[in-house]
């Protein structure tokens, strides 16, 4: 193993994951295309859901809420006192959800959450709530994460469970009013108001609490995985037919969209592919699908990194020799990637532990330099391919003809914790809409997008 060889290999895998100038337009461009071909079409690559969420709040909203959350392992309830100054306060509870339920029936399953709302409301909003009081109905919003095919703000039918879930003859059903049926056989005055998207919660967080009152149209997750919910003209979500679109506009002339943008350019006409993802790809049970998601988000960043440094290993061209650890698939975390990115100390030390302690390694400074530069492109890509498609949204919505400084909503603990992410989303940004454009976007961190989020639904519902 030569030094010349290990640069030269780096040098080979940084090209792969370079986007030049040219390739952010374009794929900006071919995200503007399939943004259009899914609101004309149902069943297109990109999803598009419409939320039937039609209104974004002005952060002067009041009250007390209720937000439910059925995402995964835990089921949460919370109140939210909207204080009318972009400022809320929440209380939360957290349950872990019984295996059994998990694979039960419907009414096993709903009829537990409601009684976990009933307890929430007994501990913490009893004072303010009497259950029996038939004038102070709290309105609730509930995020729930699992395919649903929406028909209005606050109807949803279950598709399929995915994580685990196989409550059979909850398919078919409306999720609200499963709910709504168990929280009414406990006789709380609870109104199921809104059906959420964690990305539609996000982008009424941060329109609800952004800085300046300037119009948040977009609200963007990348954490484990990425999605993506904005602000759409009615007229636009053709797919919504004639007739619907016109009774709709009586209410509002626009409409939150749900992308589902991790499955934009499946083809990879426009993102890119290179071996590494190909073969991260290959060991996920969606084979061929998400794969936007998979260059961009948590879950797969450390896992390309790790595949890169096992090539290289067997390669002889880095570390003496393997360990199981680097051959062990998904062993690398992507908060791996934001240590590495952090580390500048001369003889990158924090990276030299890093390595011994997750991969059991024993590194040299030009290896790990060899480390730091390969993190670099496997961040610098990430945060290139999200603000493509910013720019994109932000072309396609015609957002800087209608607002001065645009507004856009973030969470996740990619965006939040890798560092310099932000900065190269602008970069990227620059590079496709120009500097004077990019100057004028706002980006901010949206908190609690399935609490108060939720919530904010339930009000504007
Ligand atoms: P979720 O998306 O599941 O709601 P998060 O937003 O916390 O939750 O995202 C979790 C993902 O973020 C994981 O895939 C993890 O690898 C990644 N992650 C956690 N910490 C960091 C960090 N410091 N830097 C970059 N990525 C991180």
């Amino acid at each position: 193993m030569t030094s010349s060889n290990l640069t030269e290999a780096v040098d080979s895998i940084c090209k792969k994951f370079s986007i030049t100038d040219e390739q952010l337009k374009s794929i900006s461009s071919e995200y503007i295309r399939l943004t259009k071909l899914g609101l004309n079409h149902n069943g297109e690559a990109m999803a598009m859901i419409p939320s039937y969420v039609t209104a974004t709040p002005s952060g002067r909203e009041t009250g007390t809420f209720l937000a439910v959350d059925l995402g995964g392992t835990n089921f949460r309830v919370c109140s939210i006192h909207l204080n009318g100054d972009n400022t809320y306060d929440l209380l939360q509870t957290k349950t872990v959800i019984p295996r059994n339920l998990m694979v039960g029936t419907s009414k096993e399953l709903f009829s537990f959450l409601a009684q976990k709302v009933k307890d929430f409301i007994a501990t913490h909003l009893s004072e303010k709530f009497d259950e029996d009081a038939t004038d102070h109905q709290l309105k609730l919003g509930f995020t729930f994460s699992f395919p649903v095919s929406q028909t209005a703000i606050n109807r949803g039918t279950l598709l399929r469970w995915t994580k685990g879930f196989d409550v059979k003859d909850a398919v078919g059903q409306d999720v609200c009013l499963l709910l709504q049926d168990e929280l009414d056989a406990l006789n709380l005055n609870v109104h199921v108001a809104a059906l959420v998207n964690d990305t539609v919660g996000t982008l009424m967080s941060r329109s609800y609490t952004s800085p300046g009152h300037h119009t948040t149209i977009m609200g963007i997750i990348i954490g484990t995985g990425t999605n993506c919910a904005y602000v759409e003209n009615l007229d636009a979500i053709t797919k919504l037919g004639e007739e619907k679109i016109s009774n709709l506009r009586k209410n509002s002339p626009m409409m939150i969209i749900n992308t589902e943008w991790g499955s934009f350019d499946n083809q990879c006409v426009s993102i890119g592919s290179t071996d590494y993802d190909e073969q991260v790809d290959k060991k996920t049970p969606n084979k061929g699908m998400q794969l936007f998601e998979k260059r961009i988000s948590g879950m797969f960043l450390g896992e390309i990194l790790r595949v890169i440094l096992a090539d290289l290993c067997s390669q002889k061209l880095l570390f003496k020799s393997s360990s199981s650890e680097l051959e062990t698939e998904w062993k690398l975390d992507t908060s791996a990637l934001s240590r590495i990115e952090a580390d500048f100390s001369k003889n990158l030390i924090a990276t030299r532990l890093l390595i011994e302690k997750e991969l059991a390694l024993e590194s040299t400074l030009e290896e790990r330099k060899a480390i730091k530069t390969i993190v670099e492109a496997i961040g610098k890509r990430s945060a290139y391919l999200a603000g493509a498609v910013v720019a994109g949204i932000l072309e396609h919505t015609k957002a800087f003809e209608k607002h001065g400084i645009i507004d856009v909503g973030m969470d996740g603990s990619v965006i939040e914790f890798y560092p310099g992410y932000e900065s190269l989303i602008r970069e990227a940004l620059s590079a496709i809409i120009g500097q004077t454009k990019e100057s004028r976007v706002q980006i901010g961190i949206a908190k609690d997008g399935s609490g108060v989020g939720a919530a904010l639904c339930a009000v504007v519902a």
